[in-house]
């Protein structure tokens, strides 16, 4: 059993085309019109392919293969938005090698037991609408639809709006549904697969993750009469600030990675010293404790350099996700799987948070890996080579098919 490259090929190409940029990436960010396009362009080849489609109230897609009705489906999914002058593998690679998964089993005139259902999820990337995964959020019962319904973008656009405007609003419930098991194939957005010369990786679990937001109050004066001794200047305990998250992973070491990604200045203007600023702490590890310790030393860090600057400050910690272990029976399918595809494999985490860490709390779940070239992605440089996502998508059918069981 193998999935035709061609064929998977052209349909990367084809809607890789829909929101490209002129540099070969793809811009398409959630609800938007070209993610309307790309939506579009997924439900007419899922319905060519004689799927049932429905919609659900967060526009979450589903296309069920038949099977046995009284049995839940196998589940293969991710999502086709995108990061701003993102990449073309992102998400869209896992909904490309899930159709390609029910054509070769239709080819193959393959009747499962269990049915075989196409998933795609909206606001994956959190881009656009906060947070990230909001959809797969309000399945898992973890984030309420009210809420979800009310996030706005940046222009003040909410959600819901959007959702009815694209002609997405759906009339299935977004509640926690059956399933026999959830699949998604995924570029890994690291380096090991790579480095290693590995086509696939039988993902154990995602990282726990850890967000924290922080605000210092300095203040704001003019930067000509203002003698140094005065300034409670907030960038520069910022600064310092910067400087500690980055020494927090190098102290700590192992598999902990700490982000200052965002940082907002205000007034942000050459003769101002800086009055307020806001920056992001972005902290990730396999161990849930090794994540405490790590948020006890950044609360140690910002203390000591705001009181040396004497600024006042707040710091949230706003958002985290426990380690998502993915279910065993489904993990060893999966590596059962990409043996049997021939492919040369490893067992890998993922650092990335994927629609399949909601899945994994309603029901069993697992992942597979294909490599990023340089380990590069949310870039325009995002590159998976077609025979390792040959293997990949190999893998998919095969675990997809060994869980739904042959009718
Ligand atoms: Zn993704």
């Amino acid at each position: 059993m193998r999935i035709d490259k061609r064929r998977l090929e052209q349909s990367i190409e084809e809607l890789g085309r829909i929101g490209q940029t002129p540099r070969g990436g793809l811009t398409r960010l959630a609800l938007s019109d070209e993610d309307k396009r790309g939506r579009d362009w997924m439900v007419s080849r899922m319905r060519e392919a004689g799927l049932a489609v429905t919609v659900d109230q967060m526009g979450n897609i589903f296309g069920r293969r038949a099977g046995d009705s009284a049995l839940p489906p196998v589940m293969m999914g991710s999502h086709v938005d995108s990061v701003p002058t993102g990449g073309r593998y992102d998400g869209q690679l896992g909904v490309l090698c899930g159709l390609e998964v029910i054509r070769s089993l239709d080819d193959a005139k393959i009747r499962t037991r269990h049915p075989v259902t196409l998933a795609i999820f909206t606001n994956e990337e959190g881009a656009r609408f906060q947070p990230a995964m909001i959809a797969s959020g309000v399945m898992a019962g973890k984030i309420a639809l009210e809420d979800a319904y009310n996030t706005r973008d940046k222009d003040g656009i909410r959600l819901v709006d959007e959702l009815e405007r694209i002609g997405y609003l759906g009339a299935e419930p977004c509640v926690a549904r059956p399933f026999r098991a959830y699949l998604e194939l995924h570029i890994e957005q690291g380096p090991f697969l790579e480095e290693e010369g590995l086509s696939v990786g039988v993902v154990e679990g995602i990282v726990a993750i850890a967000w924290s937001r922080l605000t210092i109050h300095g203040v704001q004066d003019h930067a000509g009469p203002t003698p140094m001794r005065i300034r409670h200047d907030a960038l520069v305990a910022a600064a310092e600030v910067v400087g500690g998250v980055r020494r927090i992973a190098r102290e700590m070491g192992g598999d902990l990675v700490t982000t200052v990604g965002n940082l907002v200045v205000a007034p942000n203007i050459v003769n101002a010293i800086p009055g307020r600023i806001t920056l992001s702490i972005d902290m990730r590890d396999p161990q849930d404790a090794t994540l405490d310790r790590a948020r006890a030393k950044l609360e140690a860090i910002v203390r000591e350099a705001c009181e040396r600057e004497g600024v006042p400050y707040e710091l949230e910690h706003y958002w985290r996700v426990p380690y998502t272990p993915f279910d065993r029976d489904v993990v060893d399918t999966v590596e059962r799987a990409a043996r049997a595809a021939g492919a040369r494999y490893r067992r890998i985490r993922s650092g990335a948070g994927h629609d399949a860490q909601y899945m994994a709390a309603i029901g069993p779940a697992g992942m597979v890996f294909v490599p990023s070239r340089d380990g590069r992605s949310h870039c325009e440089e995002e590159f998976t080579p077609i025979d390792d996502i040959e293997q990949g998508a190999t893998t998919l059918l095969r675990a997809a098919l060994d869980l739904a069981g042959r009718a």
